[in-house]
């Protein structure tokens, strides 16, 4: 009966039994004739009683709630409570415990994931300090050794100083695209980066790509062409720099991982309001079992030619973040020694 009671009724039902039970006690006494009173009388006191004891229990329960329910929006409020909250603002008629137990839940569950979310960052800033400093390990212990071995000695050896000095130089390069790859990864991670969106002709942009890589395609002997009927130049709405990349990073990846004098083709497919770009290559391809991660940061199926062809393992993870901030999806399909297609859809302008 109690159950789910506002203050204000609990006040009357503890004001009519508190009545009730002196009304009880002075009928007693007059039936033991120890006590003379009418019975407008006790209906008088009763009403006293009853009156007294609601207003009493009415303001008591409510100093004891203000003084609870204060302690408890102190806890899960970040704000001030405002200086008006005094006890007169509990609502008395309403089932103020019932509505204060909601907030605090509301406020747990609330704490609960921004602790998951903390611990979900926390163990990714851990993983990714890991793998950076992994993925630095190498070529700075590798300039090291070929500094010291030089200042040991090879320096005066001409058979080996500039060879030595060239890998130096090339691990240093090294660093230097891995900490530019980083820095992209960062931003678009840290969800900083802001879209540039302008309408352009996909076709053309990717010609200037094939102009930019034509010299490493040369040093591979890789044919950089459009597949025959991918003539159309479609207008895309995205951003360009960014797309720019995509496509450098995925057409240097087919002639990196492209048969030496293999031929990387570009195609484009009309999908009504979007537009498929594929990149394909007749080169090593890729194992099944890695094509899952392959987007994945540091992520490499071919780590020695990988990281001989100065590969930094985060081409593809910089291009499935930029499509995936135009809201769009990247894909691949390969099979081993036969070469790999990687596609990529964009937005129709
Ligand atoms: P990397 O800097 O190592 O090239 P990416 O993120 O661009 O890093 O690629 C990840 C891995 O995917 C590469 O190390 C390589 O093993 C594999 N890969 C990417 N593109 C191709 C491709 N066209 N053919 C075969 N393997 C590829």
């Amino acid at each position: 009966m109690f159950k789910n009671q506002t203050p204000r009724q609990l006040s009357f039902y503890i004001a009519a039994v508190s009545a009730t039970i002196v009304v009880a006690l002075l009928f007693l006494l007059e039936i033991t004739g120890l006590f003379r009173i009418s019975f407008a009388q006790i209906v008088a006191v009763f009403v006293l009683v009853f009156t007294v004891a609601f207003i009493a229990n009415f303001y008591l329960i409510r100093y004891y709630i203000f003084r609870r329910i204060k302690l408890i929006y102190k806890i899960i409020h970040r704000h001030k409570l405002p200086s008006d909250f005094k006890a007169d603002k509990i609502a008395m008629s309403r089932n103020i415990l019932d509505e204060v137990e909601r907030e605090v839940d509301e406020w747990a569950e609330k704490h609960n994931q921004d602790f998951e979310e903390l611990e979900r960052l926390a163990s990714y800033r851990r993983r990714f300090i890991g793998d950076v400093s992994h993925e630095l390990k190498t070529p700075i212990f590798n300039i090291q050794g070929f500094i010291h071995t030089l200042l040991d000695g090879a320096v005066n050896d001409p058979k080996v100083n500039m060879q030595f000095l060239q890998r130096a130089a090339k691990n240093a390069d090294r660093l230097q695209a891995i900490v530019e790859d980083l820095e992209t990864i960062n931003k678009l991670e840290a969800g900083q980066m802001v879209l540039d969106l302008r309408e352009f002709d996909i076709h053309d942009l990717t010609e200037e790509v094939f102009a930019d890589l034509e010299m490493r395609a040369e040093s591979r002997k890789v044919r950089l062409i459009f597949k025959e009927g991918a003539n159309q130049h479609f207008r895309v709405r995205a951003d360009k720099e960014n797309i720019r990349q995509v496509l450098m990073n995925l057409i240097h990846n087919s002639i990196k991982y492209g048969k030496e004098g293999g031929v990387t083709k570009v195609s484009f497919y009309d999908m009504e309001t979007f537009v498929l770009v594929e990149i394909s290559d007749n080169g090593i391809g890729i194992d099944p079992e890695h094509l899952d991660h392959l987007f994945d940061r540091f992520y490499r199926a071919d780590k020695s030619r990988s990281r001989d062809a100065g590969g930094t393992g985060l081409g593809l993870s910089i291009v499935k973040h930029i499509v995936e901030a135009h809201k769009q999806t990247v894909n691949v399909r390969s099979t081993q020694n036969q070469g790999s297609t990687f596609g990529f859809t964009l937005e129709k302008a």
